[in-house]
């Protein structure tokens, strides 16, 4: 899976994209991350990339024309197929959630467009995005961190990038549920012991524990979570 990320903060998202899990299935051929940076196709002669908006107002916004050429420059090259799929990252866009990781991690190729100061010029967004995401009801500076938290949910639902590929199927929202408590040595710490039943040695019991911890878990810190899953449950049955 490819990742393009139109940005005007290029060694921002290669610095934090290159390291731990996502860093070394990038250099395993997993999955490849490039940013590409706006600001190389402004046709300012000054590589002005942002202007005052029309109508007044605080602040700045970036310009169609270097948006439109760096996403061209990137479709252009991989293909229209491809090049199908546009994310433009925005607090006004539906909120991202793991389901939506699962279902972007389908394609072969996904385009990010980060923006910054005020957003971006209307005319571009319409002309060439496809999906507007937020990652939550704040404002952030630019779009860098979103992408960055975007491309890392997604890529490591990629086969390949996680070397245990079980450890994202029993993961916190896989199956609709929180994940269970979890424990590691020594088997006494502070005075708190690791659940007997985790020692048992029996799979079935440490399994059942697991889906009642989750079930509680669920219920306790995200009632909404578990209202929907019952709901699930009561439909499939
Ligand atoms: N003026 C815009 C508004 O009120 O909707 C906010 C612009 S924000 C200061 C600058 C850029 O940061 C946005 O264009 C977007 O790319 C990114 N951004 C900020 N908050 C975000 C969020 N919660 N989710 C995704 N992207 C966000």
């Amino acid at each position: 899976m490819n990742f393009h990320i139109l940005t005007l903060f290029p060694e921002m998202v290669m610095q934090g994209l290159n390291t731990s899990i996502i860093g070394k299935a990038v250099q395993r051929g997993c999955i490849s991350i490039e940013a590409v940076n706006i600001r190389d196709y402004t046709l300012d002669k000054h590589g002005k990339v942002d202007d005052y908006t029309y109508g007044g107002g605080a602040g700045m916004l970036m310009q169609a024309q270097p948006v439109y050429d760096a996403y061209r420059s990137v479709a252009d090259r991989i293909g229209q197929e491809r090049a199908r799929r546009v994310i433009y990252v925005t607090p006004q866009g539906k909120t991202f959630h793991q389901e939506m990781a699962q279902e972007m991690a389908q394609e072969s190729d996904l385009i990010f467009l980060c923006g910054h100061y005020e957003g971006i010029d209307e005319r571009v967004l319409t002309e060439i995005v496809t999906d507007e995401v937020s990652i939550g009801d704040y404002v952030l500076t630019g779009g860098e961190l979103p992408a960055m938290v975007m491309i890392d949910a997604i890529a490591r639902l990629v086969p390949g990038v996680l070397h245990n590929g079980e450890s994202a199927q029993t993961e916190s929202f896989e199956n609709g549920l929180l994940e269970y408590p979890q424990y590691s040595r020594p088997e006494i710490w502070h005075e708190k012991k690791v659940p007997e039943i985790l020692l048992s040695g029996d799979h079935a019991k440490v399994d059942a524990w697991r889906r009642e911890q989750s079930l509680l878990r669920t219920k306790e810190r995200r009632p909404d979570l578990y209202e929907k899953y019952l709901q699930t449950c009561s439909v499939e049955k």
